[in-house]
């Protein structure tokens, strides 16, 4: 019997992991032939989220659980979670309930067939704002214009891995993690399945815009260099007009000797170049931040402690 883990990174979810454990419960009745690790990541929770992942623990042999020392990300937690799964495939999916776990008997299926990478990709987002629709469709539409790997779109991190991948991404060890990209990063045979994504079952989304922002940040630096080449660009072709900007002054100030003119173009000149110095500079230092962290070469993840289902398996 092959052995399927559902990896869930949980912070702050007291509220939805009862629900989810019920639906996750049902979806799983129907699929018997199946040997299935639940496992729960605790990332730092503040609220009762341990006490009850306890619970379920004691009440279902089924369920494992990781607590992590302390609040990481989703990202790091998710990492922490496939180091300890134990499954034959992983099914990666949120605590909120915004992942409809009703899909992973689609994604079996696929996976039975021969696909590595099953992933569930969003026809609408509901509830959630115009505005963050816009800015994600805008964000996937640069990214995938800068960088080479196909990443896709409206698509979260909802998927079926197989034994394969996980170990891929396992090898990966960066400490500024962009999932999202590495699922595409690590390749292998993909197949794309659609849902609606629901909203959140109760809680709050712990993303802001900043943090949403400094995702995409994170994004763009993780998976390409093009924005220090635009740097260059724009550094060179501004070298070009300032140089041509250059000889008429001079000339002009041969020709009609009237020297001191020139303040609004001075002034204009001054702040637009200090503005695009600033701005290369930003970007630089973005890259050479990324660079700090990862010569620090820091385990990704500490475990406070981890009741796992591996003396049952083996
Ligand atoms: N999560 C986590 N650590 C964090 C933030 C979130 O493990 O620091 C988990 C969270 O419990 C949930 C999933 O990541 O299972 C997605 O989080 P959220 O719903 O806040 O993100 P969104 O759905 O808004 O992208
Ligand atoms: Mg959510």
């Amino acid at each position: 019997m092959r052995t399927v883990t559902i990896l869930i990174p949980a912070y702050n979810e007291e509220e939805v992991l009862t629900i989810l454990y019920q639906r996750l419960d049902e979806v799983l009745l129907g699929l018997p032939k199946y040997h299935w690790e639940i496992l729960f990541v605790n990332d730092g929770s503040q609220d009762n989220t341990l006490t009850l992942i306890k619970y379920l623990w004691q009440k279902d042999k089924r369920i494992s659980y990781l607590d992590l020392s302390r609040n990481y990300g989703k990202e790091t937690a998710m990492i922490a979670g496939l180091d300890h799964a134990l499954g034959d495939a992983v099914i990666l999916i949120d605590a909120d309930l915004q992942d409809p776990p009703e899909l992973i008997p689609e994604m079996i299926e696929n996976w039975e067939l021969g696909y590595d990478d099953v992933y569930a990709k969003r026809k609408s987002r509901l509830g959630e704002t115009k505005f963050k629709k816009y800015t994600a469709s805008t964000f996937y539409r640069m990214l995938k214009r800068l960088t080479k790997i196909p990443i896709q779109e409206n698509t979260g991190d909802f998927r079926l891995l197989d034994r394969r991948c996980v170990e891929a991404l396992k090898q990966l060890r960066e400490t500024q993690r962009y999932t999202k990209g590495l699922f595409s990063w690590i390749g292998f045979n993909k197949k794309e399945i659609l849902f609606d994504r629901d909203p959140r079952a109760a809680g709050e989304s712990k993303w802001n815009y900043f943090k949403l922002f400094e995702l995409a940040i994170e994004g763009i630096t993780s998976f390409t260099t093009a924005p220090l080449r635009i740097s260059s660009y724009l550094g060179g072709t501004i070298s070009v007009f300032a140089f041509i900007y250059m000889i008429i002054v001079i000339c002009k100030t041969l020709v009609y000797r009237d020297a001191v003119q020139g303040y609004p173009s001075l002034m204009v000149a001054i702040l637009f170049l200090g503005g695009i110095q600033l701005l290369s500079l930003g970007i630089i230092g973005e890259y050479i931040g990324r660079i700090f962290n990862e010569t620090k070469r820091r385990p990704l993840y500490f475990v406070d402690e981890y009741n796992g289902q591996k003396s049952k398996v083996i």
